[in-house]
């Protein structure tokens, strides 16, 4: 159950300053997907409520936009630093609605705490343009703005952070904005809201809404007021977001689904492979946009590294996310963990061999087992598909250019890895890899500093380092002339 001393819990949404119910007076359940319990509810907001915090972003933008950088540095510090001293019990909340081991959910709020300190250091230097004139008596001069009102949608896997690299650059840049969390975690979302206030970012300019996907994402995208969605999803959602974003021009940026390949080359330290393997599959239960999804390792060492990924995959502990020592959570539903099962069903069907878990796991409701299948083959579903749990393929390959064109036969183009110790294949492969993250000899290299972003189908546009504030700016070319000069 949410604990009534964590001040971090809210159960209302947050419109122009005001914590509110919906409406109709209706609202949602959310449960704790390690128990199956029901651990509070929150509004059913929809369309009227959307329209209201959009033109409660609307009037506060009018004096957020002309607060100085520093002004605006020192709010996103002052968050960083509520984050950090709440951490416990922020993580607390995370854990209770979306499953993840306690200690990941504090690695996620001590992560999205610095994504906040980069943008209050990056809200400094949205430096414009002065540029060489081709006229003698005008000057060309080029000015950053912000876009206005941001709508933010976020999924349940990373509830607080995703909203951190939005809410971050946005409010660097000097914008407002309306968050839509999503249904299955809105605590975490509602958070937010408690955090910005405790912080001083004047009220009106971070509006939370929670309920009706649809119409909320209808509403966001239709009203003129928005000028940018930032989303984070699923590939099919956010084309949904794309097409009626577009209506009214507004900026898109798209996080969205991936693929992940993961190459292991014959010249690769086994031991990191491994470790690295591990990291970039297991982590919140297999449920990351850049979590593995298929293994690709070279002959000579294919059974050497499927067995060692087996054992390791074994000793992962699974519980629930509040048991200490926890590797493993459960996973977010039943549709979830369905899903894992077809397709470990589906491998098995067209030959693949499970050297390690393969069914649900005997704590019940949606725990997993850590699953190992060889043998994978493309015509298995998860060649194509997004497995979102903790099951790692692994197929064979022989030759390089083989390995490199099937890691690239995918819609998707999120993050890739690869192991390998010969410098002139590091860089082929990189240069070969179509994804917007490369690790080379990592398994985990999201940070602030970095642009995270996708090509094909895994998205447009990037989040943190030095670019992600552009997302948020409008650029203004301004001519003065008659100088005479
Ligand atoms: P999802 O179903 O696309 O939902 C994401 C958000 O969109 C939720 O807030 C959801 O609201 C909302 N939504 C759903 N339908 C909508 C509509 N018609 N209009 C407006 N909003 C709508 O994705 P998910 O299952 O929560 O998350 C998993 C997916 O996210 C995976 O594909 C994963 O790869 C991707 N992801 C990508 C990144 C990245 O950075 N590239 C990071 C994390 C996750 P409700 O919850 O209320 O339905």
């Amino acid at each position: 159950m949410l604990s009534k001393s964590n001040r971090y819990v809210k159960e209302a949404n947050l419109i122009g300053g005001q914590w509110v119910a919906a409406d109709s007076g209706q609202t949602f359940e959310v449960n704790n997907p390690a128990s199956g319990q029901i651990i509070g509810t929150v509004p059913f907001c929809s369309k009227a409520e959307t329209r209201r915090a959009i033109e409660a972003a609307s009037a506060a933008f009018e004096s957020f936009k002309n607060t100085t950088a520093n002004e605006r540095a020192g709010i996103l510090r002052r968050m960083h630093d509520v984050m950090m001293d709440n951490q416990d019990a922020l993580a607390e909340l995370l854990t209770l609605e979306m499953g993840k081991p306690l200690a990941e959910a504090k690695g996620e709020i001590g992560i999205g705490a610095q994504y906040l300190l980069w943008f209050a250091e990056e809200a400094r230097r949205v430096y414009g343009d002065l540029v060489p004139s081709p006229w003698g008596d005008r000057r060309i001069m080029v000015r950053k703005e912000p876009v206005g009102v941001i709508a933010a949608i976020t999924p349940w896997n990373f509830p607080s952070s995703m909203l951190a690299r939005k809410i971050g650059p946005a409010i660097a840049a000097g914008c407002t904005s309306v968050i839509k969390p999503a249904e299955q975690t809105p605590y975490s979302g509602l958070a937010w809201g408690l955090i910005a206030d405790e912080a001083g970012l004047p009220e009106g300019a971070m509006n939370i809404i929670t309920g009706g996907a649809s119409e909320i994402g209808k509403e966001l995208c239709a009203n003129p007021q928005v000028r940018k969605i930032t989303f984070t999803g699923s590939t099919e959602v956010g084309k949904i977001l794309m097409k009626q974003a577009a209506n009214t021009v507004k900026k898109v940026s798209m996080e969205l689904g991936g693929n992940a390949p993961f190459l292991v080359f014959n010249s690769a330290d086994i031991d990191k492979a491994v470790e690295g393997a591990i990291a970039a599959k297991y982590r919140n239960s297999g449920q990351t946009c850049v979590c593995t999804n298929r293994f690709y390792v070279q002959s000579k060492i294919y059974n050497q590294f499927t067995d060692r990924l087996a054992e390791a995959a074994e000793n992962l502990k699974v519980g629930p996310g509040m048991e200490t020592g926890t590797q493993q959570g459960p996973l977010i539903d039943d549709a979830a963990i369905d899903k894992v099962e077809e397709l470990v069903a589906d491998a098995i069907k067209k030959g693949g061999e499970v050297v390690a878990g393969g069914a649900r796991h005997s704590l019940g409701g949606t725990f997993f087992q850590p699953t190992v299948i060889k043998n994978a083959k493309p015509k298995m579903r998860f060649s194509k598909e997004e497995i979102f749990g903790p099951v790692s393929p692994v197929y064979k390959f022989t030759k390089e250019e083989d390995a490199i064109a099937r890691a690239n036969d995918t819609i998707y183009g999120l993050a890739c890895y690869f192991y390998t110790q010969d410098l002139g294949q590091a860089f082929r492969v990189m240069e070969g890899l179509k994804y917007g993250l490369v690790g080379v000899n990592e398994g985990v290299i999201t940070t602030p500093e970095a642009p995270f972003g996708g090509m094909k189908e895994s998205g447009v546009g990037t989040e943190g380092g030095r670019h992600g504030i552009d997302e948020y700016l409008d650029t203004k070319y301004v001519c003065i002339g008659g100088l005479g000069l």
